[in-house]
């Protein structure tokens, strides 16, 4: 008699609302809640963890200016001052974006977004750069490749998968994602085939351009959550790309000769001849604008969602030197790491430096062939001295030639 009494009075803990006025009542150990408080309360989170995102964000702001975003990417990356400064003042002007708020006096100015492209060379940091700047920032960050990209209904990835792996590295937290940077890579390889010979992929070109236009000029996108085509069931999360900053990198193979042309048809027409000796024709991307990418086989409509443009240097000798033991993570420092973890001294004598970059510069990989090179000197005694007493080893350049020349150097090559 009592149990069927108290099952009659069963309310809602929270507004008092009768079982038989609510569309779900649900139960908890101590009481119940109703459809209309569930749906009060979860606005009241949201806004909530809205609210903390743009206090993170304004608190950023407040200490990141961009001298300090340089200073923070110096720790990581060598060289490179340009593209440092304008990648620092691009995401500062980024963060500036993301908590302006509708002011009297401005309120037709909205900034808009300065998506970038990187150009420069394999192994000169584009990658590293994009990967610093987004772990310094806290925000969700993911790579893609532009090669793999097909327009929609080809075998391949759409574009819209580039968001699907953000959404992922944001820990399928939408309002994180759409705050994110995306660094696609290889993105002159999508350029429109016949404008420049070295172009031989089969990538569907122009397509895929205008498919990553979609997803640059901020717009509300259906993304698969799990990627790919291969789950057609999945339900579709719609991302806005409005504040997702994009970086894009490319070598722009040959772009140098669309440049010099470009500079020689100005120096004839409007420069004196001094201006003409004043070119460094030993690095032409350094003179890099919109005008040679477009001429490289971008589409303006593309052009114009990325409108900063910044280059990276080669790396000369002097530098691959630094960044085998500068960076914070440099892989000196990784390598002594690794042994000291077995109680093992790891001393690498300066000449074994030389003789590293001298390899990587014949490979002409940019740092990228220093790691490779690296691990063929270190492997035998990574494989053999935690099983030994010995508590010291010191690589000498002799010691180092010797295991290089064991080593294949095709494999070398291609790592
Ligand atoms: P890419 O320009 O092809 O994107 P990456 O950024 O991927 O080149 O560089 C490959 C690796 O080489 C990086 O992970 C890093 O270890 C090293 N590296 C390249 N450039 C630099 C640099 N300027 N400073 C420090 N390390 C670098």
């Amino acid at each position: 008699m009592k149990a069927s009494k108290e099952k009659e009075n069963i309310k809602c803990s929270f507004c008092g609302r009768d079982k038989q006025d609510t569309a779900v009542l649900i139960a908890g150990i101590n009481g119940h809640i109703c459809d209309r408080c569930i749906a009060q309360a979860y606005q009241i989170v949201n806004e909530e963890f809205a609210s903390k995102q743009d206090k993170n964000l304004n608190q950023s702001l407040n200490v990141l200016k961009p001298v300090e975003i340089k200073t923070f990417l110096n720790d990581f990356v060598i060289g490179q001052d340009q593209a440092k400064k304008v990648l620092a003042v691009a995401v500062y002007n980024h963060f500036k974006r993301l908590v302006q708020k509708p002011d009297e006096e401005n309120a037709d100015v909205e900034v808009e977004k300065s998506n970038i492209i990187l150009v420069g060379r394999t192994g000169t940091g584009k990658t590293l750069l994009a990967r610093t700047i987004a772990k310094m920032l806290n925000v969700p960050f993911c790579i893609a490749d532009a090669t793999v990209l097909t327009e929609s209904g080809y075998v391949g990835e759409d574009v819209e998968s580039i968001l699907s792996r953000l959404l992922q590295a944001a820990d399928y937290d939408q309002a994180a994602a759409e705050k994110g940077i995306v660094f696609i890579d290889e993105v002159d390889k999508i350029a429109r085939k016949g404008d420049n010979a070295s172009i031989t992929r089969d990538v569907s070109g122009e397509g895929v351009q205008q498919g990553l236009l979609k997803l640059l000029e901020g717009s509300i996108v259906n993304v698969p959550p799990q990627g790919g085509r291969k789950h057609p069931e999945q339900k579709m999360v719609p991302i806005d790309t409005k504040n997702i900053l994009f970086l894009c990198g490319g070598a722009f193979d040959g772009i140098e000769k669309i440049i010099a042309k470009r500079m020689k048809k100005q120096t004839i027409g409007y420069a004196s001849h001094d201006d003409k000796e004043d070119i460094d024709e030993e690095n032409l991307l350094q003179y890099i604008s919109a005008q040679d990418i477009k001429n490289f086989g971008l589409i303006p409509e593309l052009i114009g969602r990325l409108p900063v443009v910044t280059h990276l240097n080669p790396l000369d000798a002097e530098a691959l030197k630094r960044i085998l033991t500068e960076p914070k993570n440099a892989l000196t420092k990784q390598y002594k790491k690794l042994f000291k973890m077995d109680d093992i001294e790891l001393e690498i004598e300066e000449p074994v430096l030389d003789l590293v970059v001298e390899k990587a510069m014949e490979f002409n990989l940019g740092a990228r062939g220093l790691r490779s090179i690296c691990e063929a000197i270190l492997i035998d005694a990574m494989f053999e001295l935690p099983s030994s007493d010995d508590k010291h080893i010191t690589i000498t350049r002799d010691y180092a030639e010797d295991k290089l020349s064991n080593a294949t150097i095709s494999k070398l090559k291609a790592a």
